[in-house]
This record gives C-alpha cells, structure tokens and sequence, in this order.
C-alpha cells in the first residue's frame, strides 16, 4: 500500500517538484516582497499619521481641543482707533496659537441663547449702553454662569453703566483716566500663570484707568499700577482702598471673566507682551489653567 501510494505519487511528485518549486519560490518571493510593501506602507502610513496629528493646527485631535472666541467691537460710546486693528489682532493671536478660532462681531445680534452655543467665551472691547434686548442680556448672563468665558479689553468697563449684573461679570467701571503716559505696572500675583511671564513689573506707555465699583473682595486682581510712577496730586484722582487695578479675574457662577484695563494705544496691542496676556486670559477664561 505504501509502496504503490508512493509509486502514484512519485511520478506526479517528480513532475510537481519541477513545476511547483519555481512557483513556490515565486509565491514565496511575492509574498515577502507584498510583506514588505505592506510594513513599508503601513510605517509610512503611521508616520504620516503621527505627523498629521502632531503637526500645529492641522490635526483633528487640535481642531477639536480649540476654542471658539466671539469677539464684539461695538462702540455704542467713544470709539477707539484701536477697534478696527484690534479685530485682526485678536483673529492673529488664536491663529499663531493654535487656542482658538475667533468670530468677529460688530453689533449684538449674535448674543443670543441659541447662537451663544456654539462658542467658549465672548471678548469685549466695547463702550456705552450696548443696544441688547432683555433676552440677549439673559442669554448673556446664563452664557457666563453656566461655565463659560468673558473677556473683556480696556473699555469692556466702560459699558453697560445701567445694567447692574454687567458689573457682576466685568468687575467694575471705568471712572475716569488721569493719566495718559509711561507708567509702572505692579505684577500683583506673580504666581499666577497669567502673568509670571511680566516679572515683578514693567513700563507701559497707554491711557490708565481709574475703577470705580470695583468688587474687590470677589476679584483676584492681577495687575496694579504702581502710583510711584504717577502724579497721584492730579485733581482727576480719585483714591480709593482698592488703588488702581488693571488687570483681574473673577469666577461668575461656574463661568470665569478676565478683564484688563490696558488697550487704548495702537502701540500696547501691537506688543508682544499684550498679546501673550491675551491669549492667557482668553485661554483661562475658556478654562485652561
Ligand atoms: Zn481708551
């Protein structure tokens, strides 16, 4: 049995071994040569995946970790020359960072419940009784209160003088400049990430504000003027216990608000040091750390 099985078997073997060697080694070949493609390929596949997904502000994962900033410029008072390069100035500084895409608004029509959805924080730099509805003044509140950022620039304090729950958001009102000029400013937290980058403190040639109503005892204030460095004899000062903040944060219900009264001149937005201010207090109040 054994003998006649490999008997039949031989002969179609000895024919086979001709014909199937090749074939095999060819089979063989091409499956390592597909092998081999195919690691190259998925290597290449994963580097260019790795790539894509760390490459700055072109990976999905970073699409999706960005914040959505409404920044409104309206001035319903005095209208800054800043307004107009300020736009581009805060659309550049999500840009180059990769934190945030930036929405521009010049009138109030976005600031609704609905529409406040689809951002992480709303930016001031406005002035004046802004025209909102009862409606959108709500949706505004609850926007904040409900765990979101407001940001506000120079006069974000200089606005909605007759809303009271404003005030609560903001922190206080402008009252006044006395002083327009190369002043110190006093680091007041220099822990705190927002501005460890300043120092103890710096120069800064703008218009300075003067507070009044500032709620002092629910606001971190991170900035302050240091008075050495101006004429507190000027007839426009108004002292008061809290001094001369110009820079704060302020927890509004689970919400947070930045405020920086610097930004009147052409000059601070343009400087490196502003911006990177900016971009700290817009990416705390979207709540970073
Ligand atoms: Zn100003």
């Amino acid at each position: 049995m054994c003998k006649q099985t490999k008997t039949d078997k031989w002969g179609k073997r000895e024919v086979g071994q001709w014909l199937q060697v090749p074939f095999q080694r060819f089979l063989i070949g091409l499956f390592a040569l597909f092998s081999l493609s195919r690691a190259q390929v998925l290597l290449l596949a994963t580097l260019m995946a790795c790539g894509y997904a760390l490459w700055p502000h072109s990976g999905h994962a970073n699409e999706q970790q960005r914040g959505r900033l409404l920044y409104l410029t309206l001035s319903a008072g005095f209208k800054h020359d800043t307004v107009a390069p300020s736009r581009d100035i805060v659309k550049g500084i999500g840009e180059k960072s990769g934190a945030f895409d930036t929405t521009l608004a010049d009138d109030v029509s976005g600031f609704t419940a609905e529409n406040l959805r689809n951002y992480d924080a709303v930016m001031f730099y406005t002035t004046g009784e802004l025209p909102m509805t009862s409606d959108q003044k709500t949706a505004l509140v609850d926007f904040v209160k409900s765990g979101h950022g407001f940001v506000g620039v120079h006069s974000a304090t200089d606005t909605f003088y007759m809303w009271s729950d404003y005030l609560d958001i903001v922190g206080a009102y402008f009252n006044d400049h006395p002083w327009h000029q190369q002043v110190t400013v006093d680091v007041a937290d220099p822990e705190s990430p927002l501005v460890k980058f300043l120092g103890k403190s710096f120069q800064v040639n703008d218009e300075i504000y003067q507070m009044s109503d500032f709620q002092a005892k629910t606001s971190h204030v991170l900035l302050k003027l240091d008075t050495s460095s101006v004429d507190m004899k000027n007839p426009r000062v108004r002292q008061r216990f809290y001094g001369y903040p110009l820079a704060w944060t302020r927890s509004v219900g689970a919400g947070r608000a930045f405020y920086t009264a610097l930004g009147h001149e052409e000059a601070v937005w343009k400087s490196d040091w502003f911006q990177q201010l900016l971009l700290n207090g817009i990416r705390w109040a979207m709540g970073g750390h």
